[in-house]
């Protein structure tokens, strides 16, 4: 239990979260995202609401508000992006209005690497009474995200994405919203007192901790964070942004290519198609030579729909990557391509 709650702990000053109730321990992004559209939305989300994402999102960050909105009879609005991958901030100013309950944006998008602008978002959306969860899932290992100076409702994350277990994820939720929210599950741990006629709830964050959790993941979970703290947000943030830039550089000038994603504030990812090529038949071959890329929509199947296209390759630098590997992949690329094209 002391294990366990000293991962809780260290996600609370990870965060900057004011108390460690407000950490939420969840088995990543997903489930995080949907506790708050059930829990919520079953309080606070009323037909004819409004509830905003962008047209950058991952599934898990549409679908659940889809499920709400059918379920109470509210309003899903898609906040538009350009050609670069950015969101329309004037776009969203027009969207917003008193209807607006809830603004779920992802913090940086894991198809084209986009960093919102969302300190500036959260602080329109409180102006119209909206509440703002953050999908953090592609954020928190690559720069530092601290919920109070950001003023977040919520904060979405999945541990599998700081090098860490797959199974972890965390709920960051404001005190005072958490507190007046239901449930999201039943069951053990989540109660203070059980009858038959009636039970009560434990307190938070124990009331949204329904049942035995990952605790071997979970405690596992510390030693990723402790990982990134040994190294630093702000030397991953350069060593990416070097990555990003020179991979770049490189890849444009490869012959025939398109990079989807030319934020001017983007994280370490390149999401891109060659003309003539089919993106799984580039990964199968890349892949013989010890090259992992990603391939496909990226669970991004409306975001791929804006550009009129299926899917993307997708290469990702992180801490562990070296401009030598950026070379040995533009090389591979170029061998690859000769024998597709
Ligand atoms: N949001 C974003 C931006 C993601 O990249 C992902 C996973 O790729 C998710 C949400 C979902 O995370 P998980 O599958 O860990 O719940």
């Amino acid at each position: 239990t002391a294990a366990f709650e000293d991962t809780r702990k260290a996600f609370t000053s990870y965060l900057n979260a004011k108390y460690d109730k407000e950490i939420i321990i969840t088995k990543g992004t997903t489930e995080s995202i949907n506790l708050v559209a059930h829990s919520f939305g079953e309080a606070f989300i009323q037909k004819g609401d409004e509830i905003l994402i962008s047209t950058l999102e991952h599934h898990s960050n549409i679908v659940p508000w889809q499920l709400l909105c059918q379920r109470k009879g509210a309003i899903l609005k898609i906040i538009p992006i350009n050609d670069k991958g950015e969101i329309i901030q004037e776009e969203y100013n027009k969207l917003l209005s008193e209807k607006v309950k809830l603004v779920a944006v992802t913090y940086v998008s894991n198809a084209l690497g986009t960093i919102n602008p969302v300190k500036q978002m959260i602080e329109k959306a409180h102006l119209v009474g909206a509440k703002v969860l953050l999908d953090c899932a592609q954020a928190t290992s690559h720069f530092k995200v601290d919920v109070q100076k950001l003023d977040v409702d919520f904060v979405a994350l999945s541990a599998h994405k700081m090098y860490g277990p797959t199974g972890v994820g965390i709920l960051y939720g404001k005190e005072s919203l958490l507190n007046v929210m239901p449930p999201y599950q039943g069951g053990g741990e989540m109660i203070a007192e059980v009858s038959f006629e009636e039970t009560t709830f434990n307190e938070l964050p124990y009331k949204f901790e329904a049942g035995t959790p990952n605790i071997a993941d979970v405690v596992a979970t510390k030693a990723a964070i402790d990982f990134i703290e040994s190294i630093g947000l702000e030397q991953i943030a350069k060593h990416e942004e070097e990555l990003l830039k020179y991979g770049t550089e490189q890849l444009s000038q490869i012959d025939g290519i398109r990079i989807y994603g030319t934020a001017v504030n983007k994280a370490s990812v390149i999401s891109f198609a060659i003309e003539g090529v089919h993106h799984q038949d580039l990964a199968i071959l890349l892949d013989n030579l010890g090259i992992a890329i990603r391939t496909g929509h990226h669970c991004t199947q409306p975001l791929m729909k804006r550009f009129g296209i299926l899917g993307t390759s997708r290469v990702s630098f992180a801490i562990y990557n070296t401009k030598e590997e950026i070379d040995y992949f533009i090389l591979s690329l170029k061998k690859v391509l000769t024998m597709l094209k």
